[in-house]
């Protein structure tokens, strides 16, 4: 009884036919208008598909005409770049949300001399955002920091953006500190990884 109570729902990969938590992976859903949308919070109406995080298993499930459970139209042809900017842009915001909740419950440190003093200081940071267009030099030193201290290290987004997310000016270093939010931020940059390039 223990573990059913424990289960969680589980959904197959659309390209692999890999089984896992429905939260692990990725859904899908016909939006009105007939496009096949990504639906990242899992929270829309309609019927779903569930592909891995990952490009293999998104291209496969393009390549294979996977979404065409979903699709009414059979010859609609899934545009994969169109998918990862959706997801980009799904990223950004919930890596927004999560970052502005640091901010709320003071677990978040902003600023290069900020995050360089804290992470002296012993405070414990476990992760580290750098902007893109941070000077080279700063970039660097941080992340020397970082690795010696044994801190997650991103680079990603750029200072506005960074900025606009703690609802401020410009900036170019963002920490957050260890705890429940630090490891959902964490997971939410790794998917982010694996899905800015395009
Ligand atoms: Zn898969």
């Amino acid at each position: 009884m223990l573990a059913e109570k424990s289960a969680k729902p589980q959904r197959s990969c659309v390209a692999c036919r890999k089984v896992a938590d429905k939260k692990q992976l990725l859904r899908f859903v016909l939006a009105p208008d007939g496009r096949v949308v990504v639906d990242y919070r899992q929270q829309l109406p309609g019927r779903g598909l569930y592909t891995c995080l990952s490009r293999q298993c998104l291209e496969q499930a393009v390549k294979k005409n996977g979404f065409r459970r979903i699709s009414c139209s059979q010859h609609e042809s899934i545009d994969l770049k169109q998918l990862y900017t959706q997801l980009q842009w799904a990223l950004e915001q919930r890596i927004s949300g999560l970052i502005r909740m640091a901010r709320k419950s003071g677990q978040l440190v902003a600023g290069s001399n900020q995050v360089l003093d804290a992470i002296k200081g012993r405070t414990p940071i476990s992760i580290i955002v750098v902007a893109t267009d941070i000077s080279e030099n700063m970039g660097q030193k941080i992340e020397r920091v970082a690795c010696r201290h044994q801190v997650m290290f991103f680079r990603h987004f750029d200072k506005a953006l960074l900025g606009h997310m703690i609802g401020k000016e410009e900036r170019s270093v963002v920490a957050v500190i260890n705890g429940a939010l630090a490891r959902s931020l964490m997971s939410e940059l790794d998917r982010y990884e694996l899905v800015r390039e395009n």
